[in-house]
């Protein structure tokens, strides 16, 4: 048994283990500045998504209207915050539902690191100049080259649909790795694009594991590794600049006295990381991120209650059970690459019953006419936990929030939703009925 000491008051501690909803505000978050300048990295992951752009309108035919960017549209969803009688600020939904190809907040960390791989293959082979038009990928001789190599991921579903999607569309064999947690619609759908699927009757972290140990054997295979992939995480980072766009167009400064709070669901922690390190470079203290995970798979609450240097943790370690129909994060302990990261920018964590994602997705259903999945669901009551509960109200005190609550703009960022199947949305609704 590790040592499970947590830095936080008894009933929090309580709270987590009960599993019952609880807001946990980190302690070590620093009064980050802006970056002066973007850190190499994600400046290159930027650079990247930017020059592929036509190879991925090439692709993928329904990416041409974008000109090849894969974005994902930013709205007010004024009806589900009357509905949850909220008055103060601006509530906008960022709908990585709907980001195309992939359906869900997966698509650009998974198309940054594929991309990132054929760029690499192609330029060890002689095949592709720094500068050449990156429609070379898709030469006779790259894609001869690509179809001696195998890209594999281990996932609950939505990076299988990511990597695998891309993957094959650039030329690779492309091999998945699914947790017993996975649903059967997205193995079909995989398959369906010629992605090789292999169930496993453990949960995401032994799919993962499975999915590296294949790899490892292989020189000619890619293991896409969702616990510890930089690249993955600077692919989601750039979501940060299209967000920090969209907020001045649609007329929504971020300043000191115009505070942007953003509400990310969170499984293993690449994604919601990537998008706070990139508001955290660009918006510095200005920002506020929370994270939002189911009470039975608090994986980076444990994790940064725990504090700096702490060893890894699981959900499993206090007794809960990894059990959730948020699908996308089910995932029992956090990505060791993201959590350390986290501490010095991250605002704090909230968590949410299965119950209440039903209900909000439900609400955004019947209020806003916008469909998501369960996971997606996990950052609506970000707001309420704010205004409504003790620890919130003290943030937004310590922070000098308070007096500009009615300038401040809320992201909630849903994060997947666009390619479930009709059969599959009809049941979850049912389970709000008589709400
Ligand atoms: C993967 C996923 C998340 C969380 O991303 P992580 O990188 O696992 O933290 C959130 N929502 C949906 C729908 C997802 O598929």
């Amino acid at each position: 048994m590790p040592d499970v000491s947590l830095r936080a008051p008894l009933p929090t501690q309580d709270a987590l283990r009960d599993a019952r909803p609880l807001l946990w505000i980190n302690p070590q978050r620093l009064r980050n500045a802006p970056a002066t300048s973007l850190p190499v990295a994600f400046a290159q992951a930027r650079a990247r998504l930017e020059r592929c752009a036509p190879l991925m309108a090439h692709v993928f035919p329904e990416l041409q209207a974008a000109q090849g960017h894969v974005r994902s549209p930013l709205q007010p969803i004024p009806a589900l915050q009357a509905s949850l009688g909220a008055s103060q600020g601006l509530w906008m939904l960022k709908r990585d539902d709907a980001l195309p190809v992939a359906g869900s907040i997966k698509a650009r960390g998974g198309f940054h690191e594929v991309l990132s791989l054929a760029e690499d293959l192609a330029a060890q082979a002689g095949l592709l100049g720094p500068d050449d038009d990156r429609l070379r990928l898709l030469s006779p001789e790259a894609q001869k080259l690509f179809a001696r190599h195998t890209v594999v991921v281990g996932s609950t579903g939505n990076l299988g649909m990511s990597i695998g999607l891309i993957a094959r569309g650039l030329g690779f064999r492309a091999i998945v790795h699914m947790s017993a947690d996975a649903k059967e619609w997205k193995k079909t759908r995989l398959r369906d694009a010629g992605v090789e699927v292999i169930e496993h009757s453990g949960d995401y972290a032994s799919a993962v594991q499975a999915g590296r140990r294949v790899a490892e054997g292989d020189p000619d295979s890619y293991f896409v590794d969702d616990e510890h992939s930089a690249a993955l995480f600077y692919g989601y980072a750039v979501a940060a600049i299209e967000l920090q766009q969209q907020l001045a167009d649609a007329g929504r400064p971020v300043d000191a006295t115009h505070p942007l709070f953003v509400y990310l669901p969170c499984g293993v922690g690449g994604a919601p990381g990537g998008i706070t390190f990139g508001l955290t470079q660009l918006f510095g203290e200005h920002v506020h991120c929370f994270f939002a995970e189911p009470v039975a798979a608090p994986s980076m609450l444990v994790q940064l209650m725990r504090g700096e240097g702490a060893a890894p943790v699981s959900v499993y370690d206090y007794g809960l059970s990894n059990q959730t129909e948020a699908d996308g994060l089910a995932v029992a302990q956090a990505s060791p690459l993201v959590a350390p990261l986290m501490l010095p920018m991250l605002s704090g964590v909230f968590t949410v019953k299965d119950d209440t994602l039903f209900e909000d997705l439900c609400g955004l259903h019947r209020h806003e006419q916008i469909r998501v999945e369960p996971s997606a669901a996990a950052g609506v009551r970000g707001p309420l936990w704010l205004r409504d509960n003790e620890a919130g109200r003290r943030y937004l005190d310590e922070q000098g929030l308070a007096p500009h609550m009615d300038q401040a703009t809320h992201v909630i960022w849903s994060t997947g939703g666009a390619r479930v199947p009709e059969s599959e949305y009809a049941r979850w609704l049912t389970r709000c009925q008589g709400d």
